[in-house]
């Protein structure tokens, strides 16, 4: 059985990065990523400005106050005429500055008199101006390929006059439920049923990780019927993602699915929640399909997927594989059973120390909702409370 590390990482050295590219118009282009460097295609800003409203100015060798006259007005988005030499320019935020103006002085510290200016406080040369390319360089790179597109990235790419970008085809995925107990929601609720959870909190992580879910179903605890979905959804998919049935029962169809139409590269993991999931490839015409079978409680469905699917969504996505990183903090509470495997337990963070869930049990799920923290708990451990123990923030292992 590999361990959670080698797991990850053979799971995530089998995902093909995407080669489909799509050029979107930047209002549709938040948390896409970005398939090529982005370069700025002018300076920003594109020429000197003035930061305040005030008079544009040489600044002159002798000391205040200066009289000037003032030779021409300029305000935001209009061309400035060259200083003419020994006066001012009326100059507002934002306008350009006039080429022979070297300083700002700002309008408090003037006194105007019909067209002529007093400055009464020194001003140094640079002063009050936004230097043309202070922000950015053209040419300068501001997205690096792989890079997911913030609200500041947009913004970025719009001040240097980008209207749109290149992105990796979004990864198409299908989702499926498998076990005969499950009803969708919004059905009534037959005895010896429960409803389908899985594949609703699924599909709004893959969506969060960027995906398109192009198919969001459920099968019964038959092989027949698990077969047929499998084959007929991996030509549609980059990955075929399923939820229970992947464990040793009578009605676990899985594995045995995965087997017949492909091949099984991976089946149980060394590690609380997840020991049974499996991992391959479903073989078609022209190619395979990977398939990642997670477990059907719902807490190690949700866990797993962020351990196994996420790096591989992030391969698809052309990203460099990365293992999990952990933080440390003291625990309030003692490991007086020593596992047999490696756990992850749900935790909350609270004013630096880790408190654990009361009900450890994977079919809470509200469990989950409440903690902030998966604590990570060796085998054979014991501590007492106040020991420092590895965790992972759930935002960020939940984050792409
Ligand atoms: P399994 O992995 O099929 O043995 O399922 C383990 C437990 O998770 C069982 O109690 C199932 O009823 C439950 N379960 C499986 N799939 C889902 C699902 N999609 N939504 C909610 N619970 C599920
Ligand atoms: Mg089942």
């Amino acid at each position: 059985m590999l361990n959670l590390s080698e797991a990850r990482a053979l799971i995530a050295s089998q995902a093909r990065p995407i080669e489909d590219r799509e050029t979107v118009p930047l209002a549709q282009a938040h948390r896409r990523f970005a398939a090529e460097p982005c370069l700025a295609r002018v300076d920003v800003p594109p020429a000197s400005n003035s930061a305040m409203d005030g008079y544009a100015l040489r600044v002159p060798q002798t000391p205040p106050p200066w009289t000037l006259s003032i030779s021409q007005t300029i305000a935001a988005g209009r061309a400035p005429q060259p200083l003419a030499e020994g006066t001012a320019a009326r100059i507002l935020t934002g306008a350009e500055i006039p080429a022979g103006a070297d300083a700002v002085a700002i309008q408090e510290n003037c006194e105007r008199n019909g067209d002529q200016v007093t400055i009464r406080s020194a001003v140094k040369p640079g002063e009050n101006i936004r230097p043309q390319g202070q922000d950015l360089a053209r040419g300068q790179r501001i997205v690096a390929p792989g890079q997911r597109l913030s609200a500041i990235d947009l913004g970025l790419l719009a001040s240097t006059g980008h209207d749109a970008v290149t992105v990796v085809r979004k990864p198409r995925v299908a989702i499926v439920s498998s076990g005969s107990e499950l009803t969708p929601p919004g059905q009534p609720l037959a005895p010896g049923r429960i409803y389908d959870s899985n594949r609703f909190a699924l599909q709004a992580l893959l969506q969060d990780w960027g995906c398109e879910t192009v198919a969001s179903t459920h099968v019964a605890d038959d092989l027949e019927a698990t077969r047929a979905l499998l084959q007929d959804l991996a030509p549609r998919v980059d990955l075929l993602i399923t939820s229970g049935g992947v464990s040793v029962g009578d009605e676990d169809h899985l594995k045995a699915a995965i087997g017949q139409l492909g091949r099984l590269d991976l089946w149980k993991v060394r590690l609380k929640p997840g020991k049974p999931l499996a991992f391959g490839h479903i073989h078609m015409a022209g190619g395979a399909t990977p398939v990642i079978a997670l477990p059907g409680n719902p807490v190690s469905a949700l866990v797993t997927a962020g351990l196994f699917i996420k790096p591989f969504i992030a391969g698809l996505l052309g990203r460099a594989y990365e293992p999990l990183a952990f933080a440390q903090a003291p625990a309030t509470f003692a490991i007086t059973k020593p596992r047999s495997r490696p756990e992850l337990m749900r935790a909350s963070l609270e004013n630096g120390q880790l408190i654990a869930a009361s009900n450890q049990s994977s079919g809470v799920l509200s469990s989950l909702q409440w903690a902030n923290a998966l604590v990570w708990v060796e085998a054979d451990l014991t501590v007492a409370p106040g020991a420092p123990l590895p965790f992972i923030a759930l935002h960020d292992f939940l984050n792409l």
